[in-house]
């Protein structure tokens, strides 16, 4: 065992600290990760606050870990020494159901083990990237291309797969019109991956304040979501709604801007329960669906198509003494567009 600094909300809704805790020891299948930058997603802070149920403390947040490998246990075969690589959300799944078999890890039949929040399969809980260093079996690390920068990689860990699961499953492409809602951390990923896959992208964000940063990222059209125009003049217009608010709000008017057998995707996910009146869909054979970030070939895929097309997210590089005020200005969607932790500073 090796302890290693990290930074911990001791119980529900307490500021996070400066701690240490325990990673197990290199295994024979282990890589041992010296994190360099870890991203904060608003995931991590519905967690700390037991926002989506009962959760384990002390709690090591932070599942968008990039880093260096500086160990590898002796039956390690995808990795060497100095080689970077990413962790996201998963560390480890039952690798025998239908799902893990085809590489969808994430919908797992017997649930993956998170990256913190969770036991492991040694009955010790998981502790993720807000930390030094930690030790996941090779099969659950991908490798980050030379081309990517480890601060702008770290997010893609969850916001670029997030988005880029969604894109692919359904189609996005040349001739397609995709609408992202919400441009923050998810959302401004998505404008970016949507464009970079040849699609026409519109952004419909509550104002038009990010407006010149969402056209510079790849964003074809910028509508402000107040302006009850918008709703009016984009009527039937998507193939895609990409919904990456987390905040419940009314679907209604959103579905009414999918053409006709459309799909609006959520990947954000609210504290609450929706409503959803299914007249909204009936008379246009339209769904409402969702997706959880990706498995693990697909996650090392968005990373190749990142690096292949210079991906990176927008980033504050923020010290690890600054990861709670860094939450207080997430909830206030106040960040361009995605928190990472220098993790030196840890
Ligand atoms: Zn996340
Ligand atoms: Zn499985």
């Amino acid at each position: 065992m090796t302890t290693v600094a990290a930074y911990a909300a001791p119980a529900a809704k307490a500021p996070l600290e400066r701690t240490t805790i325990e990673r197990r020891a290199v295994g024979e299948f282990d890589v041992l990760i010296d994190v360099k930058f870890a991203g904060i997603c608003h995931s991590d802070i519905h967690q700390a606050r037991e926002g989506w149920g009962t959760a384990i403390f002390p709690m090591v947040p932070g599942h968008e870990i990039a880093g260096v490998v500086s160990e590898v246990g002796p039956g390690v075969t995808k990795y060497a020494v100095g080689d970077r690589v990413g962790v996201g959300c998963m560390v480890d799944s039952c690798r025998a159901c239908d799902n893990c078999r085809a590489g969808l890890q994430q919908y797992c039949v017997k649930r993956p083990t998170w990256t913190y929040n969770d036991v492991d399969k040694d009955g010790e809980p998981t502790y993720g990237g807000y930390s030094e260093k930690i030790v996941v079996d090779e099969n659950y690390v991908v490798r980050i291309p030379d081309g990517l920068s480890l601060d702008v990689a770290a997010p893609l860990l969850c916001a670029g797969i997030t988005t880029y699961s969604p894109l692919r499953h359904w189609n996005v492409g040349p001739g397609k019109k995709v609408a992202v809602v919400g441009f923050g951390g998810l959302g401004h990923m998505g404008v970016k991956i949507a464009h970079a896959l040849g699609a026409e992208v519109t952004v419909l964000s509550q104002s038009l304040r990010k407006q010149d940063d969402g056209r510079r990222l790849g964003a074809d059209h910028y509508h402000a979501t107040s302006d009850p125009e918008t709703f009016e003049k984009l009527k039937g217009t998507f193939d895609v709604i990409l919904n990456t608010v987390s905040a419940p709000f009314d679907f209604a008017p959103f579905l009414a801007l999918l053409r006709t057998g459309g799909a609006m995707v959520n990947v954000g996910l609210p504290e609450e329960p929706v409503e959803i009146t299914l007249s909204s869909l009936f008379g246009n054979r339209r769904s409402v669906t969702s997706s959880n970030i990706g498995g693990i070939p697909e996650t090392q895929e968005m990373l190749d198509f990142c690096a292949e097309h210079g991906l990176g997210a927008e980033i504050e590089l923020i010290r690890a003494d600054e990861i709670n005020e860094a939450y207080e200005r997430v909830l206030v969607s106040d960040v361009r567009y995605r928190f990472v932790i220098d993790a030196t500073t840890i």
